[in-house]
């Protein structure tokens, strides 16, 4: 896309933002309400597709006339809603009536696009990856023992799209490469067999994700990563592959300060307008696709809070060591709100690895150490010269 309309486009985000949906929270009636209010509009066929485990609807929503058919899904992991709301940013994009007439109508006369949105609403409605007998969906894609893997399955063998749209969020804990910048988008063409052969399918996953990572770069430099392309044989984006699909995965991740994900909905909705034009144009065909392999390998070398060469006492004995701390989002399901659950990640020489926050704990020991285990709680007091100086409540750094 062209940089002054990807410019624009960035810039009038804001018109097309559908506020009343939360970008890290989204509840399947709130879908279902949306929909049905848009069953009047002739820009959008909306059908019914059928039912989750638990008899909630999954729909379909197509748009465009055009020849090259795209197949877009959400949430099949139910706590990543992230491009579910981006979903209803792009309805409100193509139903306006501005200055972006002319991508709007390029996109609609040259692409048929069929979205899937909320692959699994039970899943939704726990917070929780899994559907709602707790198995998780895209390692599903063989057996097809779940309602919403056959679903899947099913749209998309009978659509047999050119293109394919995978979409999901991945935590915080991802960085692109070896650096402390936070994998905001990692982007992955699924490989079809365990030595990750490339063919004509795969090398156009590339050459989109490719454009994808030239048009979101320049608004989040150095925070694109290459998601790992490990074959997963369970999987939907490796089977779609192996089916003739370019299938492309993006994983929305974290920005600084953007704890409610609404800047990485932002970046969804510009990938997907950016893929969606670049496909009308064919112009990612000229790229090369080996240049997918320039993108930063996603690692997981992040950790919420990181407390550096704290002393630990020991026997008698003296050790310095980091302690890395992650704090998870969970589900009051009952009250409906969000809390948070902060446990030790790590401990020892976690020199290798960053903090969202960090602090230099030199000189500074650990009181209650005995207590400390991975993946439990992470409650401890850090004292200076036999005066406590910090508490850590819930994973949060108080000074006393
Ligand atoms: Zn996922």
């Amino acid at each position: 896309m062209k940089k002054e309309l990807l410019n624009n486009l960035f810039e009038s985000y804001h018109n097309y933002t559908a506020y009343d949906i939360r970008s890290d929270f989204i509840k399947h009636n709130e879908v279902k309400v949306k929909l049905e209010n848009l069953a009047g509009n002739n820009l959008f066929e909306i059908k019914q597709i059928g039912t989750s485990v638990e008899r909630r609807e999954i729909y379909s929503l197509k748009l465009g006339k055009g020849k090259t058919k795209i197949f877009v899904w959400t949430q099949m992991h139910g706590d990543e809603p992230t491009a579910t709301a981006a979903f209803f940013d792009l309805l409100n994009f193509f139903s306006s009536n501005d200055s972006f007439n002319e991508l709007r109508k390029s996109i609609l006369d040259n692409l048929e696009v069929h979205f899937v949105p909320m692959v699994n609403p039970d899943g939704a409605e726990r917070y929780q990856r899994e559907n709602a007998f707790n198995i998780d969906l895209n390692r599903d894609a063989l057996r097809l023992e779940a309602d919403e893997s056959k679903l899947l399955w099913n749209y998309a063998e009978k659509l047999k799209p050119e293109f394919g749209f995978n979409m999901h969020d991945q935590n915080s804990y991802y960085t692109a490469g070896r650096t402390n910048n936070p994998a905001s988008i990692s982007l992955l063409t699924p490989p079809m067999d365990y030595v990750k052969s490339i063919n004509y399918t795969r090398e156009k996953s590339m050459q989109i994700i490719i454009k994808i990572r030239e048009a979101l770069e320049q608004f989040i430099p150095n925070q694109i990563a290459r998601y790992s392309d490990d074959f997963e044989l369970r999987a939907f984006g490796d089977n779609f592959t192996r089916f003739g699909i370019s299938t492309i995965l993006i994983e929305s991740g974290f920005y600084r300060d953007d704890y409610n994900k609404d800047f990485v909905r932002k970046l969804n909705f510009t990938a997907l307008i950016s893929a969606f034009e670049s496909i009308v144009e064919s112009d990612y065909q000229k790229k090369f696709y080996a240049e997918y392999f320039a993108i930063p390998e996603n690692n997981k070398l992040l950790f919420d809070l990181l407390l550096r060469n704290l002393t630990l006492e020991f026997n008698h004995r003296k050790f310095v060591v980091d302690i890395g701390i992650n704090i998870t989002k969970k589900l009051n399901r009952g009250k409906n709100e969000f809390y948070h659950e902060a446990c030790i990640a790590d401990i020892g020489d976690l020199s290798i690895f960053y903090g969202i926050n960090e602090m230099n704990m030199n000189g500074y020991t650990i009181e209650n150490h005995n207590e400390l285990k991975i993946d439990e709680p992470a409650n401890f007091k850090i004292a200076q010269n036999g005066i406590t100086k910090y508490e850590i409540i819930n994973g949060l750094l108080k000074s006393l």
